[in-house]
């Protein structure tokens, strides 16, 4: 027969519905990861008879879900983790926001989930943001996390592709992760538990990633270490930090500076702010300067296996590790547990390294609009 496109999401269809009953906002200062919610989130239902049906921004409130629904079962469930930052103006800005978009529909693909027009999204997207943007703290260092959620809702017990799927996307606000200073992270290298391997999927933004990494974590913290290091393989090559990417700076014998980090591939996400970091890098050699990176940088996307970072030690070239993601940023590493001993960083005077420190600083100014950028979108 023939092919009829279903129905993408449309925001000229979007029916807002806004609260009656508006939230007493918290203070900011008790402000906790990911507890508070705005007054609005945004839900648009698929279905694979009818496509995506009309968006409605309504009131945050809990969601009906059949006992059957897929998710619950089989952990049809994809992710995504932004921000909205306020400038000292008062303009609301996202930071690209096409990269996340693009990583759902990555993820929703992986996991036999709806795909979606990208553009579409961050339209509705925005538009949440300015109906809740009184929510976004004033302070310096706050923002909103934004999360948005792709959900099988097939209400049948077979596994199969899903019939009928759920976007929503929610809202918290958020303080700065540093709160009370600069606090370097210590690691251990986990060898009894694996979070991604080829052909796995490590390298999407799907549930089924982050509930097992919990235990690791525990055991991690149980001995003294803030969060795992992720190795893979024989030679425990590094791939992530806890849910971050990961860097490692090298001095090298020609007295310059190199940069690592692991390639993408199946066992990396591929981080919105490791890319940005990467491009900055690299922005820096070609000659738009950042203040504070060295002259002499190289920056390298490469396997980097612990005996190196075992060798650099005691060779004092090991220079700067640091982990990159939405929450923090830049996360810097001071000692890392690797088989039975710990591998320490230096971390100088202010907790962070210099190349940590400037790439921060000008991500950080690129966010919240302090330097004009194409990444720093208007909402
Ligand atoms: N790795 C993992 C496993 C993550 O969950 C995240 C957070 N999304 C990151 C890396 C960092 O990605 P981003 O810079 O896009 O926040």
């Amino acid at each position: 027969g023939e092919m009829i496109a279903l129905p993408d999401i449309d925001p000229s269809l979007l029916k807002l519905e806004p609260t009656s009953s508006p939230k007493i906002r918290p203070p900011s200062s008790t402000l906790i990861f990911g507890r508070t919610f705005t007054d609005h989130m945004l839900t648009i239902r698929w279905s694979s008879n009818s496509g995506w049906q009309a968006p409605v921004i309504g009131p945050y409130r809990p969601l009906e879900l059949d006992p059957s629904s897929t998710v619950l079962h089989y952990a049809f469930t994809a992710f995504e983790g932004m921000k909205a930052y306020r400038n000292e103006d008062g303009t609301v800005r996202l930071f690209r926001p096409d990269m996340n978009m693009a990583r759902l529909n990555r993820s929703a693909a992986r996991a036999a989930l709806p795909t979606f027009d990208p553009k579409a999204l961050e339209t509705l997207i925005k538009k949440l943001v300015m109906l809740d943007s009184e929510w976004i703290p004033n302070e310096p260092g706050y923002s909103l996390y934004i999360r948005p959620t792709l959900i099988g809702t097939q209400n049948a017990l077979g596994v199969g592709p899903n019939s009928d799927a759920l976007l929503f996307v929610i809202c918290s606000p958020v303080g700065p992760y540093y709160a009370s200073g600069y606090k370097p992270v210590q690691l251990l290298a986990t060898k009894k538990y694996v979070r991604a391997w080829p052909g796995g999927t490590g390298s999407h933004k799907l549930g089924v990633n982050y509930g097992p990494g919990i235990v690791p974590q525990s055991e991690a913290a149980k001995e003294g270490y803030s969060q795992n290091l992720w190795l893979f393989g024989e030679d425990d090559a590094l791939t992530e930090v806890g849910t971050m990417n990961l860097f490692v700076a090298f001095k090298k014998p020609d007295g310059g500076v190199e940069l690592a980090t692991p390639p993408l591939g199946d066992l990396v996400l591929p981080g919105v702010t490791r890319d940005s970091v990467l491009a900055l890098a690299r922005g820096h050699i070609k000659g738009e300067k950042i203040p504070g990176l060295p002259d002499n940088l190289t920056v390298t996307e490469r396997k980097v296996v612990m005996g190196e970072l075992e060798e650099a030690e005691k060779n004092g070239t090991l220079s700067e590790v640091f982990g990159t993601g939405t929450a923090a940023v830049i996360s810097v590493v001071d000692r890392i547990g690797y088989n039975g001993r710990d591998i320490t960083i230096p971390t100088g005077p202010r907790g962070l390294g210099p190349i940590a420190e400037s790439l921060l600083s000008r991500v950080t100014d690129i966010q919240t609009g302090k330097i004009e950028h194409e990444w720093s979108i208007v909402a």
